[in-house]
């Protein structure tokens, strides 16, 4: 029996994860598992999988969670605050942990679990975005096995042959290939865009997902923050990885190697498949999903990304180049200016102004450790607040200008 903590197990990801898990309950036992406040869920999970450890990362709500579990699940531990989803990354039972919250609040307990050599299975791509450096170097200090979760990085990683972390040019690659659905807006009017609501971006053609990766899918955002995490992943430089547009999301992603082949992952769009895959892998696992019906999908269509349309994929590319504590910065004010236009204080297209905006005001610098990259994401948020209040001024004054 194979122990399983999955950190962010209400979200999007942890459901699918936990019904991966409960289609193999001879091989996987659920340990561990974290939330921020959803109390209901969690308790219907524990319920559910009587897990050792479960964690509200709310001190409150976790309170909430004991006084209802008290006498019903004796074997359960329950902690709140964020030092708990470290205890869950650490728990000497699991020897898997899914790393599914979402934001940078998941560095800390993902790199919690690669310090304590778990195999981890990464879905929270901003911890790669915040300290990719060191989140790397601590997987290959201390031994552990980082999986990709993300469907195109999971394509990525099942079309390169075993011994890739030697350096991609050694195995032939010439380049990765990332596809984009291009999400809601990708054919809307430009003029359109600063009118488009939280409800409309979180409506993904393809992928049901949580709000904030639905929002980043809409600016493409999402995408420069894979292409910073590809970099980490594949141990690769920006130039390598480009970015294709591919509305179908039947194609996952490609590698490109020297002798012309180009090798791609397919599959219908449900994440249930990566997250099988990194559960199963070197093996293979039944998840649930169905076999893609290429009669039905009939054709793929592919186009370069729009950087007019897509400011954000543009700002995440310099980031990267910039190196650094660069990428934190862009990470942590977009997070905040993501968070603003969910609760409509900004406009969609103001999330890349808010970002652009806290990257002109900071200056970049070299990471020194792990204390100074949380310090930038903390300046860098008060700035990005900074701008959204701003920017809220900005469209009020608009507003009763008449304008649009
Ligand atoms: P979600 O919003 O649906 O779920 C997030 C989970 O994290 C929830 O369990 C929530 O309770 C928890 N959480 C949120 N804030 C927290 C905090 N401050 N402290 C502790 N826990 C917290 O998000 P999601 O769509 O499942 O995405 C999770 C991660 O996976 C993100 O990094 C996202 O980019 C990545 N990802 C998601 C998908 C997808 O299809 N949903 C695909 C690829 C990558
Ligand atoms: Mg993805």
């Amino acid at each position: 029996m194979i122990g399983v903590a999955v950190l962010g197990a209400t979200g999007s990801i942890g459901l699918s994860t936990l019904d991966v898990l409960a289609r193999h309950p001879e091989r996987f036992r659920v340990v561990a598992l974290t939330a921020h406040r959803d109390v209901d869920r969690l308790e219907a999970q524990c319920l559910e999988h009587r897990p050792e450890l479960a964690v509200l990362a709310d001190p409150d709500a976790a309170v909430a969670l004991a006084r209802r579990l008290r006498g019903r699940l004796p074997g359960t531990q329950v902690l709140g605050g964020p030092e708990g989803l470290v205890v869950a990354a650490e728990l000497p039972a699991a020897s898997y942990v899914m790393a599914a919250i979402v934001g940078a609040a998941g560095l800390l307990p993902a790199l919690a679990a690669v310090r304590a050599g778990k195999r981890i299975l990464l879905a929270n791509k901003e911890a790669l975005v915040v300290a990719g450096q060191l989140f790397m170097d601590a997987v290959a200090h201390h031994g552990a096995q980082v999986l990709p979760i993300d469907s195109e990085h999971n394509a990525v990683f099942q079309c390169l042959p075993a011994g890739f972390g030697q350096g991609l040019e050694r195995v032939g690659v010439a380049r990765i290939l990332l596809t984009a659905s291009g999400g809601p807006f990708r054919d809307t009017p430009l003029a359109e865009l600063s009118r488009v609501t939280p409800e409309q971006a979180c409506a993904h053609p393809n992928w049901s997902m949580g709000r904030k990766i639905s929002v980043d899918s809409a600016t493409m955002m999402n995408k420069g923050l894979e292409l910073i995490e590809a970099c980490w992943l594949f141990g690769t430089q920006p130039e390598r990885v480009r970015v294709v547009l591919h509305p179908q999301s039947v194609i996952h992603s490609l590698v490109q190697y020297v002798d012309g082949s180009l090798l791609a992952q397919l599959g219908n769009p449900d994440m249930r498949t990566p997250i099988a895959h990194a559960l199963g892998w070197p093996g293979r696992l039944t998840s649930g999903v169905a076999e893609l019906d290429l009669f039905q999908v009939a054709r793929l269509d592919f186009r370069p990304p729009d950087l007019q349309r897509f400011p954000c994929l543009g700002l995440a590319a310099a980031a990267i180049q910039a190196g650094g504590d660069v990428p934190a910065i862009l990470n942590a004010a977009n997070e905040v200016a993501v968070a603003a236009f969910l609760e409509r204080r900004i406009r969609f297209t103001d999330i890349a102004r808010v970002v652009e905006a806290t990257l002109s005001a900071l200056p970049g610098a070299p990471v020194e450790g792990l204390d100074m990259l949380l310090e930038s994401d903390a300046r860098a948020r008060a700035v990005a607040q900074r701008q959204v209040h701003s920017g809220g001024l900005e469209r009020i004054r608009g507003a009763a200008l008449g304008a649009p």
